[in-house]
């Protein structure tokens, strides 16, 4: 772990302190793709149970569950971290100046429309003050983002930023610094982490970086 990263750990770790946390269980997700059977195979039947889902306390304060949109064929996903405050009013993902970002990417280098792909979140319900969610609410929410992924099978996943990436593999010590740009196997599709588009807005110089990595994608499709 290089110094920023340590910095922004404990910065991570104040904040769950002052949620109350004392402790953490040891949560470290399979690093294997394993779906869980309770869930539907209807992926509308999935979006109505996240709406009436209350497995953590994320749901207390939300406005909106945000399941995920777009083309349920779509051959490619695009995997962010959770809903900001614009997604939670609408009940959409990626609505905000990231999403209209991320909508720029997909039309300007992929040469696709919003709509022929598919875009979620790992979780569903908005964090307070757009905090990172903990181990716990992620350990939740995280099989109905997997279900998703097997029923919507696509042949490339984005993973948006380092938490996207980091609680779909399991790999917490790599950074998304050093990882992206990477072709790599997950849930039978290629798996490509890039840069979140909030970090582009606060970063406009990685966004050769997010450029490079979309033209991969395009190669694979
Ligand atoms: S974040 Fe996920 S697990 Fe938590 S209440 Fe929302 S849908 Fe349920």
């Amino acid at each position: 772990m290089n110094k920023t990263d340590k910095i922004k750990f404990l910065r991570l770790l104040y904040q769950y302190r002052a949620m109350g946390f004392e402790y953490f269980y040891d949560y470290k997700p399979s690093k294997k793709f394993e779906t869980t059977t309770y869930l539907s195979n209807d992926l509308e039947a999935i979006a109505k149970s996240v709406k009436g889902c209350y497995l953590c306390n994320l749901a207390k304060n939300r406005k909106n569950t945000v399941f995920g949109e777009g083309n349920i064929h779509a051959k490619v996903m695009f995997i962010g971290e959770a809903p900001g405050a614009n997604e939670d009013e609408m009940g959409k993902p990626f609505v905000g100046r990231a999403g209209q970002l991320l909508t720029k990417i997909i039309e300007n280098v992929l040469q696709l429309q919003r709509k022929d792909v598919y875009i979620a979140n790992v979780i569903k319900c908005r964090p307070p003050e757009n905090r990172v969610p903990t181990p716990e609410e992620v350990g939740e929410c995280k099989p109905y983002l997997l279900q998703q992924i097997k029923l919507i099978s696509p042949q490339i996943i984005v993973a948006l930023g380092a938490t996207s990436f980091h609680h779909l593999t399991g790999e917490y010590d790599t950074p998304i610094s050093k990882i992206r740009g990477e072709v790599l196997e997950f849930a039978g599709a290629k798996l490509i982490p890039t840069y979140h588009p909030s970090f582009l807005l606060r970063n406009p110089s990685a966004k050769k970086d997010v450029f490079e990595d979309m033209l991969k994608v395009k190669a694979m499709l």
